[in-house]
């Protein structure tokens, strides 16, 4: 069984949205509920978030931006990004949430992690709140694994919107990969499959737009066929996951139709890149390197059907123990 890290803390509670916001702390609690009630809870790591420091946020996000959040009053910043009170402490732990996954896994105290988060993060970009985003989370991880050893990262990003945060970010970065699965065309716009990177980023995105209606034989084919030649090729170190549930049947902001069994299906191609890659960026000539696989975290995305959400999570991190 592998050593899977739960990062939450009820500090992403007070991240406070108006009623019948989709982006809503009640998608938390349907998740500690189901995994509370399952027999995986026991069998977890659970960690707390640590706060990101300023340094690891301005990373990834410009000064201006991170001082225009902490100093905003409450109300929207966007049409449909909203800031409340505590908004602004839950981002810094949300960002801090997979820093402290990738520290853990570093390490060696885990091999994967799922981070409960909220605010998610794969739309906000350097200078600007978007999508219910706050803080771009996993690029700030990514950042934060660069500066702890890993080299290469791949971030896959399975959301039915596109990450543009994370794609403009990295865009000239033939360091980090973006590999994205996506509603298109859907909110936000972006993500046709002829952005591909720019400047010495050139070939280090990838993106894979679905029609309204894609489901489960779509997704099996990408995550098996298409998935893991792409990460052999780039041979990273660690692997970073925007685990977006909204491309469940069940959500209202979707038209992907996924079901369990196609989570599972994304969950396990996910996690067997992990298993190959370290196989070829690594010869095994060492008998140890035999079982050696990179690791893998998952940070929450979209979803916002609660109980296909509580299902979906818990049917990852059943994958991830495995
Ligand atoms: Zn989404």
């Amino acid at each position: 069984m592998k050593q899977v890290g739960f990062i939450y803390d009820d500090i992403f509670l007070s991240h406070e949205t108006p009623e019948r916001h989709p982006e809503c702390k009640e998608r938390l609690i349907a998740i500690i509920d189901t995994l509370k009630t399952s027999d995986i809870w026991d069998k977890l790591i659970h960690i707390k978030p640590r706060k990101a420091e300023f340094k690891d946020i301005e990373a990834v996000h410009t000064h201006e931006y991170i001082e225009r959040i902490k100093k905003a009053e409450p109300g929207y910043i966007d049409s449909d990004t909203y800031l409340s009170g505590g908004t602004f402490e839950a981002a810094l732990y949300a960002a801090g949430g997979v820093i402290e996954a990738i520290d853990r896994c570093k390490k060696g105290e885990i091999e994967r992690a799922f981070c409960a988060v909220r605010p998610p993060g794969h739309h906000a970009e350097s200078e600007k709140a978007m999508g219910f985003c706050i803080f771009n989370n996993v690029a700030a991880g990514a950042r934060y694994a660069q500066k702890r050893g890993y080299r290469k990262i791949f971030i896959i990003d399975f959301d039915v919107h596109h990450g543009n945060g994370t794609q403009h970010i990295f865009e000239e970065d033939d360091t980090i990969f973006y590999f994205s699965t996506h509603q298109y065309p859907h909110y936000p716009g972006t993500g046709s499959g002829s952005e591909k990177g720019k400047g010495k980023g050139e070939g280090y995105t990838y993106n894979i737009p679905l029609n309204s209606g894609s489901g489960n034989n779509d997704y099996l084919h990408i995550y098996h066929d298409i998935l893991p030649d792409i990460v052999r090729r780039f041979a990273p170190d660690i692997i970073l996951v925007s685990a977006g549930y909204d491309i469940r049947a069940e959500d209202p902001l979707s038209g992907i139709r996924v079901s369990d069994e196609g989570i599972k299906s994304i969950v396990k191609g996910i996690l067997s890149c992990s298993e190959h890659s370290a196989i070829s960026h690594h010869p095994p000539q060492a008998e140890s390197a035999k079982n050696f696989s990179i690791p893998v975290i998952f940070a929450l995305e979209g979803g916002y059907d609660l109980q296909a959400l509580g299902k979906s999570v818990l049917l990852t991190i059943k994958e991830m123990l495995t």
